[in-house]
């Protein structure tokens, strides 16, 4: 470490772009690895007879389940990736396990919802013990992420989660305007999803339907999470800028989880106005004495409704803590979100919940589906925000606007910032990348 130290600024930073280029090596390499889906494969212990073998698939090297010495002796586990169209029903009838058991463990999901949201690719193990009984479930959501369903008893089953350790690793995004923006940046190889992030963390210093001149540049920086060598398929924008003639709009991520430009100024207001993607129709307004549409009787309305059709996502207005989900005769589904000082939010009449309570969410986390539950005359969302336990109109209220970065931080945040535009004013394209990696990467 002394050794470094002692290099020069200019050698520093070749390195490290040599060790970025290293890890982008790997990057793709495990790419193309993780989009190879495996086929239905079962990984029968050794020496046991495998009752489904031959009814399904091949087995495949490196996916067998070694005997466990000791109690664990006798288990038998066997696999499957999940298939575009594949229920839960489906896979635990193909793998021999019973249903009976599967709405024990949909039962010990309610509070957690994660078999809600099963997607393609994720690897289901079931494991049975010697007399066949059904002892685990594991839902390996990602690289990094497992989830396990254990048998405590012959009623119910245990929820937990486990997570290896993850790190981020940087790839460099350039283009030219030519055209909207969407479609300049969908040609330098954004997703969909970057592409509104990058609008929104400008959206306050750009109008990107007037401002934009063709020949105008920009320059990304998108992070993918990585365990080990492989990507969980998580990533976010580390840095934006885009220049338009002598002007230079810039956003950053810090590590607070906050964008700031280059003053160290935060791009976003710490609350979004609503809670959708897009604002909705204002069926009913916040009002302190209105006539129920239901019961006819004057009462407070003490949130808007907003006229979502049923499986609108809902999204956290801010960063928070959900604080309380529960299932009402009058509010039907329903959360509560602490946003910590004065604030909170309230949302009524949900479709599906998807946060568990205590569970930390950030501003613009997807946190339910709206819907129709409870006394409810349609579908909609009810939206409320309390300030210091007041029930406030949430489009009228003074939302909270974000800090600039601390000044203890400051410092830091400058050199980070000036590195990461440094980076993606360097990177011509695609083929040309760079990667910031947070840590190891001259190891
Ligand atoms: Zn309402």
């Amino acid at each position: 470490m002394a050794e470094r130290k002692a290099l020069r600024p200019r050698h520093m930073m070749l390195l490290v772009i040599t060790s970025f280029l290293l890890l982008v090596v790997s990057l793709w390499s495990s790419r193309s690895s993780s989009a190879r889906i495996h086929p239905l494969t079962e990984a029968p212990l050794a020496g046991v007879p495998d009752p489904l073998e031959g009814s399904f698939g091949t087995m495949t090297p490196g996916e067998e389940t070694k005997t466990q010495p000791g109690p664990g002796a006798g288990r038998t586990t066997v696999r499957h990736r999940v298939q575009p169209g594949d229920t839960l029903s489906t896979i635990f009838t193909s793998l021999g396990a019973s249903m009976s058991d599967l709405r024990k463990i949909m039962e010990a999901d309610a509070e957690y919802l994660a078999l809600a949201t099963l997607q393609p690719g994720t690897e289901v193990r079931l494991s049975f013990n010697a007399t066949g009984l059904l002892t685990e479930m594991a839902l390996e959501i990602d690289a990094a992420r497992t989830i396990f369903f254990t048998r405590t008893d012959d009623a119910t089953f245990e929820y937990r989660q486990t997570e290896s350790e993850t790190r981020w690793v940087s790839e460099v995004l350039r283009g030219t305007i030519e055209g909207s923006f969407y479609a300049s940046a969908l040609r330098a190889g954004l997703t969909e999803s970057q592409i509104a992030s990058v609008s929104q963390l400008l959206e306050h210093q750009v109008n990107f339907r007037r401002d934009l001149r063709a020949g105008d540049r920009f320059s990304v920086i998108i992070g993918q999470e990585m365990a080990g060598n492989e990507s969980t398929g998580k990533n976010r924008l580390e840095a934006v800028s885009l220049q338009l003639g002598s002007d230079t709009h810039t956003a950053f991520r810090f590590e607070d989880g906050n964008y700031y430009d280059l003053n160290g100024k935060s791009v976003l207001p710490a609350f979004r106005r609503w809670p959708t993607n897009t604002p909705y129709r204002v069926s009913s307004p916040f009002s302190r004495n209105r006539i129920h549409p239901v019961t006819g009787r004057k009462a407070p309305h003490n949130g808007v409704d907003l006229a979502t059709p049923r499986g609108t996502p809902i999204l956290s207005t801010g960063d928070g803590i959900v604080q309380r989900i529960g299932n009402h005769p009058y509010a039907g589904k329903y959360i509560d979100i602490d946003h910590g000082n004065a604030y909170k939010t309230r949302y009524l009449h949900l479709d599906r919940i998807l946060v568990r309570k205590g569970q930390k969410v950030q501003r613009g986390h997807k946190i339910a589906l709206s819907g129709n539950t409870g006394r409810s005359t349609g579908p909609h969302l009810h939206f409320e925000l309390h300030i210091n336990g007041t029930p406030t109109d949430p489009l009228k209220a003074e939302i909270p606007t974000a800090a600039d970065v601390p000044t203890a931080l400051a410092k830091r945040f400058e050199k980070e910032a000036e590195f990461k535009l440094e980076v993606m004013t360097r990177a011509g394209s695609r083929s040309n990348l760079m990667l910031a990696g947070t840590r190891g990467t001259s190891d």
